[in-house]
């Protein structure tokens, strides 16, 4: 309670642009996450590791747009690249140079990829990329791990983090909608089986196998702190798709250039058939893409007959702007360099082991992990290894964390128990520190 007084003292600004936005944006956000109480920070601006929001705190982001901003914000290579583009146009609608420049990155780093399309988000990369791998098999059915987040549209909304009194049991998971407005039809093609439990996927696939054309699956899933795979789920994961004919299709919208320059595929060493990116490869800018080998891309319809698509159809006025681009070029080609990774990861060793001098001094139950540029601190006695894991998390204790960070002008990571946070290539080791003693001044104030 004292945290949270001492958060509306110090954000009126907020509180007051809170009240004015709620009139004009439903709950004043334009992402139903973005909404928590008592109301978020708002902005004023934001530049290389700094939030200034607009009670005039300077806030130390490791939150970086939910880990998008692997660059930092206001990178300066990046702005002069996008400026100087701007002065070319920003929207072409039709191929140019920055196709290549953007693309071939990508195709680089990921062994799996032989061709790619743009998108403008990571939902729709997904989608995407799903499509491609129905029009690739002639089959419906997509099996997902309970408690792991695709994107806003619907199949994604069905069991992402599902109440756990509504789930059933772990071996038969329900399959719940979390979105009013998602069709009762939905869920019929939505096939729920447990990450790091390979035998669950492998128990759907006997039972359906010419049924499903996908294992849609995060390589970490990031949607429940950072739960890394076990030894061998991954791998089997690759042999039981290969048996059954499957798509294994890697959504690394998170993990992509995070984990690894090649992403989690890179990271646990196994290859998918088609991979879903977005987030940190357009250094801030909205992208996504999904790529794979040629055999499978080609797939995508390369023109109408009579009006309909000759193969997945794959559409969007913004798709592969010049702009956005220009953004994921530079950042791939000039910004995430071998020393840009080095950095980041030896920061986030240095931050892990903060928290874990902290947690230890402090006697707290916690779990601190990290993977890349990437890291997440849980309030539990056990690691998480699956959704079903998940009940063990001391969420409000959690959110007491987060409060009281931010009250100590760090964001740790964008707001809610599930998420993690991010090292960029900006930050530095005296803010690493900062974070650290941020995170003991809270321990011996709220937590002791
Ligand atoms: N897939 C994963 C693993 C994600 O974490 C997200 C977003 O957080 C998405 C897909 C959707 O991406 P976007 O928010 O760009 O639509």
């Amino acid at each position: 309670a004292r945290e949270y007084e001492r958060y509306r003292d110090r954000t009126p600004n907020s509180a007051e642009m809170a009240e004015e936005l709620r009139e004009v944006v439903p709950a004043g956000v334009c992402s139903t996450f973005r909404a928590y109480e008592p109301y978020p920070i708002h902005a004023d601006r934001a530049a290389g590791t700094t939030i200034y929001d607009v009670d005039g705190n300077e806030l130390l982001d490791f939150a970086l747009n939910n880990g998008t901003q692997l660059v930092g914000h206001t990178h300066p290579e990046l702005d002069d690249a996008v400026v100087e583009q701007i002065d070319r146009g920003t929207l072409y609608t039709r191929p140019s140079d920055r196709l290549e420049f953007a693309a071939q990155p990508l195709i680089d780093r990921w062994d799996a990829i032989e061709q790619v399309r743009f998108t403008n988000s990571g939902t729709e990369a997904v989608m995407h990329a799903t499509r491609l791998a129905r029009a690739y098999t002639g089959r419906e059915k997509v099996i997902r791990m309970e408690g792991a987040y695709h994107g806003a549209h619907d199949p994604a909304l069905v069991s992402k983090m599902p109440p756990l009194e509504q789930a059933g049991p772990a071996d038969d998971p329900r399959r719940v909608r979390e979105s009013q407005g998602v069709p009762e039809s939905v869920p019929e093609d939505v096939l729920l089986a447990q990450y790091n439990d390979a035998e669950s996927v492998e128990a759907l696939l006997r039972e359906h196998g010419p049924e499903v054309a996908a294992i849609l699956v995060e390589p970490a899933c990031l949607n429940l702190g950072l739960a890394e795979p076990e030894d061998g789920f991954l791998e089997r994961l690759r042999e039981l798709a290969d048996e059954y004919n499957v798509v294994l299709l890697f959504d690394e919208v998170k993990t992509g250039v995070k984990l690894a320059p090649g992403g989690g595929a890179e990271y646990y060493g196994v290859e998918p058939d088609i991979v879903a990116l977005a987030k940190a490869i357009g250094g801030g800018y909205p992208v996504g893409a999904f790529g794979g080998r040629r055999e499978i891309m080609e797939r995508i319809a390369a023109d109408l007959d009579d009006g309909v698509a000759t193969g997945a159809a794959h559409y969007g006025t913004y798709n592969g702007n010049p702009l956005v681009l220009c953004a994921v070029g530079v950042t791939l080609r000039e910004i995430l360099t071998e020393d840009a990774y080095d950095h980041v990861s030896d920061l986030n060793e240095r931050l892990a082991a903060g928290y874990r001098d902290v947690i230890e001094d402090a006697g707290l139950e916690a779990q601190v992990k990290t993977a890349g540029s990437q890291g997440a601190v849980h309030f539990t006695d056990e690691p998480i290894r699956t959704f079903r894991d998940w009940q063990h998390v001391d969420e409000e204790f959690h959110e007491a964390y987060w409060i009281g960070m931010v009250n100590r002008d760090v964001v740790p990571h964008p707001h809610d128990a599930s998420q993690q946070w991010t090292i960029s290539v900006q930050h530095t080791a005296e803010e690493i520190d900062a974070h650290v003693e941020a995170f003991a001044d809270l321990a011996t104030h709220l937590f002791m």
